[in-house]
């Protein structure tokens, strides 16, 4: 049929292709699509799904993001900083659990205190298992020196979204302060680049706004940009923010429209999958918000990258990014042995102590 005949393109997609993908609603087509990204999944980097824990140590930030929930301007959060020695228990802990990395999140900050105890950090988290814990950092956009002194501290993988690579979108999304620059943004990954991470980058899916077009140029934003780890998910609203609070006010937050950003969430994995084939695509906590089994149905649609939530119950209701996050009531043991099973329902398996890396990383290295 036609529809395989545009599968089997795969990574000589044109931009109408992924378009076409991307618009499928029939649940039979839909079917196809993510059977196809699925067998892509298994022969480029197998039926094994590793894990990063996630540790959201502080939720304090100099930004505004206009759909985010902990943006400055949010004055019903109560601001916390995790306490240097809990960080590296929950490290410790992830280590022990078998995780193989960890993802260190929070707010952004630029401030010299802040680039300086963060790269303390790194450098004691290297030193759990002599090593042994693979580390994303994902605490926004700094300069060129930041990055290099985390890079030297131990870091080798950055995660920044460039949230839509539609500049006039983005633009819509953040206040116009100077502050909130998309070609900063995309810098930024060129200087991560640059350096040496294994860079990952992302959209949010089903912003006001934003069009099927938008999504698939996101996609080959991502191969332009050459990058090895996708973390993108549907946006989910906030009511407490100016993005959450329009969307709401245009009954654009229905039941339906949540699922239809859920099944945009999907779509967009298993496109991204079958076009750029070799590197990690997590399924992101977001799709959960959507959906109950919103996590295990981004793994059958070609994701291969989970971030169970390590970050300390007392602090999880203090980072909520978005309404209805998912595990805000868990520990993390609980969310270890919750995840397993999501994976194993999958029919994949975990790849306990190993770090996960993207293949695409070492592919041109
Ligand atoms: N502050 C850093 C940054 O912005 O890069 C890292 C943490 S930030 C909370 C991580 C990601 O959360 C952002 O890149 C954004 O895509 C996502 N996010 C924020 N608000 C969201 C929302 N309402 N729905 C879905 N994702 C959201
Ligand atoms: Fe801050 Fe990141 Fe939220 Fe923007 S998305 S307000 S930078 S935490």
């Amino acid at each position: 049929s036609a529809l395989q005949a545009l599968l089997q393109k795969q990574e000589r997609m044109t931009r109408q292709d992924l378009v076409t993908l991307l618009s499928l609603t029939d649940p039979e087509e839909l079917q196809a699509l993510y059977d196809a990204a699925y067998a892509v999944k298994a022969e480029k980097v197998g039926r094994v799904d590793y894990y990063r824990g996630l540790i959201e140590f502080s939720n304090r930030c100099i930004k505004n993001c206009c759909y985010c929930g902990i943006r400055r301007d949010n004055e019903e959060v109560e601001r916390f900083d995790t306490v240097r020695q809990d960080i590296l228990d929950m490290a410790q802990w992830t280590y022990d659990a078998g995780y193989g990395s960890l993802t260190l999140q929070s707010g952004e900050r630029q401030d010299p205190e802040f680039i300086d105890y963060v790269e303390a950090l790194i450098r004691d988290l290297k030193k759990i298992g002599n090593g042994g814990l693979g580390l994303t950092v994902c605490v926004g956009e700094q300069t060129e020196e930041t990055y290099r002194r985390w890079f030297n501290a131990g870091a080798h993988r950055y995660l920044l979204r460039i949230e839509t690579s539609n500049p006039d979108l983005y633009a819509t999304l953040h206040p116009q302060d100077g502050h909130h620059l998309w070609q900063v943004r995309c810098d930024c990954l060129k200087m991560l680049r640059r350096i040496g991470y294994q860079v990952g980058t992302g959209d949010m899916i089903g912003l006001p706004g934003q069009t099927v077009e938008d999504l698939a140029a996101d996609i080959q934003f991502y191969k332009d940009m050459d990058i090895d780890m996708i973390g993108m998910g549907p946006y989910v609203v906030h009511h407490h923010t100016p993005i959450g609070q329009a969307v709401v006010a245009a009954g654009l937050d229905s039941e339906a429209d949540k699922l239809n950003r859920l099944h945009l969430g999907l779509k967009m994995i298993a496109v991204t999958r079958l076009y750029l084939q070799d590197v990690n695509i997590a399924a992101t906590t977001a799709l959960q918000a959507l959906h109950p089994l919103g996590r295990e149905l981004g793994l059958k649609a070609g994701a291969n990258i989970l971030m169970p939530i390590v970050t300390l119950p007392q602090f999880r209701a203090q980072y909520l990014l978005y309404d209805n996050k998912p595990c805000v009531d868990e520990h993390a043991e609980q969310c270890r042995n919750c995840l397993s099973a999501r994976v194993a329902s999958v029919g994949d398996r975990v790849g306990l102590g190993q770090w996960g890396d993207s293949p695409h990383f070492f592919e041109k290295n």
